[in-house]
């Protein structure tokens, strides 16, 4: 059995298929994907913050089985939106009450006629304005949700920006809530990552450390590192490795790649595929590592940053999460930019860090180092859902079992990345 990618999907595949011989293919030279953490001179990053949200019973056990309730801290979200120079609690909508007067009070009739109108068209068939629109009202949408997702955040037009990908990830406060939130109370309870895990070290690279150990402890498991899928023959079963002119022979592939490029490796791809490939879309992101020599003042664990004056649409600080993630007395924090604002100078991110109260002084920065993520979001138009449905499946039968969040080429946590894992580890057990 081949995997291709070692990040969470192909971590959990590869350790659920316990009976089977399986060969673990990584582009990289360390295992995780989206999921992997790296240390530079005593400071952890993620690929920006990765929080627990481990809602599902068998994704507990696995966790807390792997890494020891000791090495995990739960942790009562801290996070804002910060807007018209004011600290908004987040989620937004139900915390009106930070936004200035006029604001406040459009937003709430706004609110209102929506709740009267009660539109009652599933959110899944809508688009992202429409939803927003006749689920919070114009008010809402116009100073928060429609500059935030589409414009500062994903980059892409408000025709092309679907609902599909919300599903339990968008907080969907009750009328009471946003009411209350209006009116002053604050909604710290809402949404799905009100609470939620990190490891008290090493940020959560341990989680994929500790899967890959749990892989290396049983027979016919290997795993190659910076080893690339390079060509699938279909017709011959056939496969070809980056570093190796050599073919190997294969019955079952669990890929984890990315869909589209996944299918650039299959040459002759029938039109019909050729076409929907065609219709596979992403948004690319860029985000910075910043380390500090000096703690810093903010509290936080992330915040939303829509307004365009700042070059980046959300922050965190790591530190606040687990101290272990710099040295004593530094701070480690990221900056997410979406791709198409294009590479940020170092002193445009300081500059704006210190506006918002992340950071002292220019003075408190060791170093900033840049990253991108290419296909770090789908994106869910109208043509994603009839491309995929005509992918998978034929996929599928060749015998390619194509999973996890960009696999499945769709929006995911890392809990459903595991679980989709397992998922089709099974499927290929069952069948083989
Ligand atoms: C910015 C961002 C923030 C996120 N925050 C959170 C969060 O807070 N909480 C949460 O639960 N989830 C979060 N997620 C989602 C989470 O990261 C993913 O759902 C999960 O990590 C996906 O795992 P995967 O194995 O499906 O994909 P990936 O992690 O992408 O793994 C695919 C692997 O395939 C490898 N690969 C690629 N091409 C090849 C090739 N040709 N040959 C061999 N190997 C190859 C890659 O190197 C990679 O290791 C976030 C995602 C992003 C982008």
């Amino acid at each position: 059995m081949v995997v291709v990618g070692a990040g969470l999907a192909g971590l959990s595949a590869a350790m659920r298929l316990e009976r089977e011989p399986v060969v673990l293919v990584e582009r990289d030279e360390a295992v995780g994907g989206k999921a992997r953490s790296r240390n530079r001179d005593g400071y952890t990053f993620d690929v920006t913050g990765h929080w627990l949200h481990l809602r599902d019973e068998r994704l507990r056990e696995l966790v807390f089985g792997l890494l020891g309730g000791e090495n995990l801290v739960w942790l009562e979200r801290r996070s804002t939106v910060r807007l018209y120079g004011r600290t908004i609690n987040y989620p937004f909508q139900a915390n009106i009450h930070g936004l200035p007067w006029p604001a406040r009070l459009r937003c709430l009739a706004d609110f209102a006629l929506a709740r009267l109108r009660k539109r009652r068209e599933s959110p899944s068939e809508m688009r992202f304005e429409d939803f927003v629109v006749g689920r919070f009202g114009r008010g809402m949408a116009r100073h928060f949700f429609l500059p935030y997702y589409s414009k500062k955040f994903r980059g892409i037009s408000l025709d092309d920006l679907r609902t599909e990908w919300l599903k339990d990830y968008f907080p969907m406060p009750t009328t009471a809530q946003v009411l209350g939130g209006a009116l002053g109370v604050r909604q710290d309870r809402v949404g799905y990552n009100a609470r939620f895990l990190y490891p008290a070290e090493g940020g959560i690279g341990v989680l994929p450390a500790a899967m890959l150990a749990a892989c290396r402890n049983r027979d016919g498991f290997s795993l190659r590192l910076g080893t690339s899928l390079q060509e699938v023959d279909l017709a011959g079963k056939r496969l070809r490795l980056s570093g190796s002119p050599e073919w190997f022979d294969w019955r079952v592939i669990v890929s984890t790649i990315a869909l589209p490029e996944l299918l650039d490796r299959i040459p002759g791809l029938p039109p019909h595929i050729a076409e929907a490939r065609g219709a596979l879309r992403s948004s690319a992101m860029r985000y910075a590592n910043i380390a500090l020599r000096a703690p810093s003042p903010m509290v936080e664990h992330w915040v939303y940053t829509p307004e365009p004056g700042i070059p980046f649409y959300r922050m965190g600080v790591y530190t606040n999460a687990a101290a272990a993630m710099a040295p004593p007395g530094g701070a480690s924090l990221w900056v997410e930019i979406a791709d198409q604002a294009g590479p940020v100078d170092d002193s445009d991110i300081l500059d704006a860090l210190v506006r918002i109260g992340a950071v002292r002084s220019a003075a408190d920065l060791l170093f900033m180092e840049h990253h991108k993520v290419d296909h770090a979001y789908v994106v869910f138009d109208k043509a994603r859902e009839r491309a995929v449905e005509t992918i998978l499946p034929w996929l599928a039968e060749a015998g390619i079992h194509s999973c996890g969040r960009y696999g499945r080429w769709t929006y995911g946590s890392m809990g459903d990345a595991i679980l989709d894992g397992f998922s089709v580890a099974d499927l290929v057990a069952e069948s083989s």
